[in-house]
């Protein structure tokens, strides 16, 4: 490598040393033109840190030390690698205020909620260790005995990792834990809003004893140009995304050209509904962390409340209620319930779907206006009356913002819940057991909360149906995604 790159930069980063470069083949570096981008706290608009800006060649560089990695630690030990991924999540476990932090800094989300990020995406770690050794194949007779068949699960290969900023650990650590345990060696691509935390998730793995070259690291703001000229290259085998559905189908089409497996977790514009028998009180907590959790920011997050007009009323003057009493706040106050938006374009976008709703005929309870000062803060707001065609009925909000829409009947609910090109999350509150099951059934998602706010969990398959993606993070198929069935026709006739 060119002595003039080699830099082993850091910044410190809400107290914690962040190493700032690109990591490729064990090697922590400068990008090939020295160039370097901000990242910017959404809490205050101020940079906290610049972090290396990889171009095209550094990722095919990237490339080169994950294909050359490939062969022995896909033919490592899986008990080596389930080792390392321990290992990695007792580091992350021991560092979780550092993490906690650093999440903080960069996406604004208030400390306490980072936390809980740190505990979830480490689950990841230790799911997968477990995950890794308990991968197994068949050996069977053919169906007319006259061969043996067994098959055997082989790592996919090279794997290019691309991660959204509003989980910045969690959705690195679901897909970098399942693609480590299955023996693939990746490339990561954190979302240019939020690399400091994956920068430091891949300083902990290298410590934690990933060899050299399994894990390349190359955060850019050339994005488009980095998968383009990475798709492109046969040494990788497999593309894993989280993000918005456009890119999402632009990366299948560039995957088509190589026929590379893909996994997609793409948007959602999630349902959330309140059955004629629900119990309105915990329907409403649930609302609460299904809507706030993250400012909104999540694709699980729920974009739509449904409600039966029996319990509207309530259910309404409930959201409204708690609503109103959320604290908004830079998110290192002990007292913030929601940070800021992660920029301002966000903002700009969330505020224009309030204004197109209000504007159709919405009525506003609450919120509906952007903070002033320096960070990118949005009054937690709820909306009834909205048109079904409106733009925030058809979107996904990505921000603090509640729909309410009134329904005649529980099929009417079901029937506008499924009224969307998405399918990754649903919610349904109903006390009675059958009409859960029955609300299910019919329900076109992926993931399905029933009497839940919260879906999320290391040990469980998250993923979405329709436009919403393809493929599962996660739970035991979580490891799949990254092996390829290798069957063995294997000739048993006995010598006479
Ligand atoms: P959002 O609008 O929420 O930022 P995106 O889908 O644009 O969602 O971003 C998710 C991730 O995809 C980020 O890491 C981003 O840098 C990356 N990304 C954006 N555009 C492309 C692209 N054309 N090819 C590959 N990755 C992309």
């Amino acid at each position: 490598m060119d002595a003039t790159i080699s830099v082993d930069r850091s910044a410190v980063v809400a107290g914690v040393q962040v190493k700032t470069g690109l990591y490729v083949g064990g090697r922590w570096r400068a990008s090939e033109d020295a160039s370097w981008f901000d990242v910017v706290d959404p809490s205050t608009g101020k940079v906290i840190a610049a972090v290396a800006d990889a171009t095209p060649s550094d990722a095919i560089a990237a490339l080169g030390s994950a294909a050359a990695a490939q062969a022995s630690w896909g033919r490592s030990s899986a008990r080596r690698r389930a080792e390392i991924l321990r290992a990695a999540f007792e580091a992350v476990t021991a560092r979780r205020e550092e993490f906690a932090s650093v999440i903080t800094a960069e996406m604004g989300r208030p400390y306490a909620q980072s936390l809980g990020e740190v505990d979830y995406g480490a689950e990841f770690l230790r799911w997968f260790a477990e995950q890794a050794a308990h991968v197994h194949g068949e050996f069977a007779a053919s169906p007319n005995g006259d061969f043996t068949i067994a098959t055997t699960r082989v790592p996919v290969g090279p794997s290019l990792l691309i991660t959204p900023w509003n989980f910045p650990l969690a959705m690195g650590t679901r897909k970098i834990g399942a693609a480590l345990a299955a023996g693939c060696t990746v490339i990561v691509k954190p979302a240019e809003q939020t690399p400091l935390t994956m920068a430091l998730l891949v300083d902990v793995l290298a410590q934690a004893g990933v060899p050299d070259g399994v894990v390349n690291f190359v955060p850019t703001t050339r994005a488009a140009d980095q998968s383009e000229t990475l798709m492109r290259d046969a040494r990788l085998r497999k593309v894993s995304f989280t993000g918005s559905t456009p890119v999402g189908s632009r990366l299948l089409e560039q995957a088509a050209r190589n026929v590379m497996r893909s996994s997609m977790e793409l948007g959602g514009n999630g349902p959330f509904l309140v059955l004629r028998d629900a119990d309105v009180p915990s329907a409403v907590n649930g609302a609460m962390v299904a809507k706030f959790r993250n400012g909104g920011q999540s694709c699980v997050a729920a974009n739509r409340f449904i409600v039966h007009e029996a319990v509207a009323e309530e259910f309404i003057e409930g959201l409204v209620k708690r609503t109103s009493a959320l604290v908004v706040a830079d998110g290192t106050a002990p007292v913030a319930d929601i940070g800021p938006l992660i920029d301002d374009r966000q903002r700009q976008r969330v505020q224009r779907l309030v204004d197109d709703a209000v504007a159709s005929g919405a009525q506003l309870h609450t919120g509906g206006w952007a903070l002033p000062g320096d960070g990118y803060f949005y009054a937690p707001t709820v909306l009834t009356h909205v048109p079904v065609s409106a733009p925030i009925m058809r979107e996904e909000v990505f921000g603090p913002v509640a729909t309410v829409t009134v329904a005649a009947s529980d099929d009417d609910a079901i029937d506008l819940a499924n009224d969307t090109p998405f399918g990754l999350v649903a919610f349904v509150y109903t006390q009675n057991m059958a009409r859960a099951l029955d609300a299910t059934s019919r329900l076109d998602a992926g993931m399905i909360g029933v009497n839940r706010g919260l879906v999320s969990e290391a040990g469980a398959p998250f993923g979405g149906t329709k436009a919403s993606g393809l493929g599962r993070e996660g739970g035991h198929t979580g490891i799949d995604e990254y092996l390829e069935t290798k069957y063995l026709a294997i000739d048993t006739t006995v010598p006479a």
